[in-house]
């Protein structure tokens, strides 16, 4: 018979360091997440963080209905639902893709916490460790976390004005399947992509489904600023000239409130199957009273008015910022004029690093994201500003501030 001795008490400061699992090795905090605490400080104007601003968020409207969702479905609000999310809202997330020319039926749609959840639950479901997942160059930050964390190998695309390259993109994949490595899937965040804030043009946008589609790879469209343009109408979504061959992603994050953690993934209807175990593993189900929440929002309020109130807001401070930056900006430094969402990519002088640059930034007042955090490797030139978070006039204070700073970067 077996017999335990008690093991000595041991001194905390000599245990064993945790052995983590090999896919915890590459989940390392980025750049942004450690910025955040930096750009908290008062006297700092943060061009950084990409939140929606809080004059943009319907408080109140909002309290109304979570109060009236408690008020009139009480229990069943409080219940579990089923990990596919709330069959009401995924109606009412059918009818919202139809303003980018998607058509979906109920079926296909799986609600998810924000687009950042749908995102891991689709590299959970078509990455093995080591596969490639093939995005534009520079991409989303947590996107290239989330795919590190499932232990991927990411290869990006060179982008010009137009977006990605549709050429380079053939190049790559034809690359990848000589390899015997074929690409797991194309991640691309074609309209106001983060960090860019550039547009993939309509002709792209055919040539990147055909490309694609010859290839054999699926993409999966991220697009959480779609409905946050300035100008002209939408755009159409890959997603809906190629429904069989493009998962795609959508938030109410930028349009209704990130707090509310409400977002959505529409897929074919064997992924959407996957996507909605792997769901149940990852969650059991979706937050009843979010979900009830934005629905009832979307039925009882203006959400196109509301919307339509965010993009002026937004317009405003684009404008301002690119005013600021022409009016300051020394000679050698340019920048992408976005048409909507909420980021501007700025390009520095040759021989100016954003990354060694940040700390006289904060210094002098002003921060933003540099542009390697966007890149597996690269982008020392480039840095992200955002006008979404703070007023016009901060907007414009920190344009002057960071104008200030790469002038006397340059002088150096
Ligand atoms: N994709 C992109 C391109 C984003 O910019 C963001 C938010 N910054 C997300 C996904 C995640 O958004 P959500 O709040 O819907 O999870």
């Amino acid at each position: 018979m077996l017999s335990f001795q008690p093991l000595p008490a041991t001194d905390p400061a000599h245990r064993p360091p945790p052995r983590f699992a090999d896919r915890a090795h590459a989940m390392v905090p980025s750049e942004t997440r450690a910025l955040f605490s930096m750009a908290a400080r008062d006297d700092v104007v943060s061009l950084a963080g990409g939140m929606p601003s809080p004059d943009a968020l319907p408080v109140a409207a909002l309290g109304a209905v979570l109060g009236d969702v408690i008020a009139a479905e009480g229990a069943s609000a409080l219940q579990y639902g089923s990990a596919q999310g709330d069959p009401q809202l995924r109606e009412q997330v059918c009818a919202v893709m139809a303003a980018e020319g998607v058509e979906a039926s109920p079926d296909d749609v799986l609600v998810t916490m924000g687009s950042q959840q749908a995102l891991d639950l689709v590299t959970r479901v078509f990455v093995n460790p080591g596969d490639s997942v093939v995005t534009e160059g520079p991409t989303y930050v947590t996107a290239l976390s989330t795919f590190a964390a499932h232990q991927a190998r990411v290869v990006e695309v060179a982008m010009d004005a137009h977006g990605v390259v549709p050429q380079a993109l053939a190049d790559t994949f034809a690359l990848l399947a000589a390899e015997g490595r074929p690409a797991a899937f194309y991640y691309t965040v074609p309209t106001f992509q983060n960090p860019t804030g550039r547009v993939l043009g309509a002709e792209r946008r055919r040539e990147v489904v055909e490309v694609c589609r010859r290839a054999g790879v699926l993409i999966v469209e991220d697009n959480p600023y779609g409905l946050l343009h300035f100008d002209a109408e939408p755009q159409r979504a890959l997603c809906a000239d190629a429904p069989e061959g493009v998962v795609y992603l959508g938030s109410f994050s930028k349009t209704l409130a990130p707090g509310l953690r409400v977002g959505w993934v529409r897929a074919p209807r064997t992924v959407t199957g996957k996507l909605v175990l792997a769901a149940e593993s990852a969650m059991l189900s979706h937050s009843q009273l979010a979900q009830r929440a934005v629905s009832r929002f979307l039925t009882t309020t203006s959400w196109r008015g509301h919307i339509d109130a965010a993009r002026a807001l937004y317009r405003d401070r684009r404008d301002a910022m690119l005013a600021e930056l022409a009016a300051t900006m020394p000679d050698g430094v340019s920048w992408t004029v976005p048409a909507g969402g909420f980021f501007v990519w700025l390009t520095l002088p040759e021989g100016v690093d954003a990354r060694a640059m940040l700390p006289r930034a904060v210094e002098g007042g002003v921060a933003y994201v540099p542009g390697t955090g966007f890149h597996t490797r690269g982008g020392e030139r480039h840095l992200r500003l955002s006008y979404s978070y703070p007023s016009v006039s901060r907007v414009g204070e920190g344009v002057r501030r960071l104008s200030d700073v790469v002038r006397a970067e340059t002088a150096r």
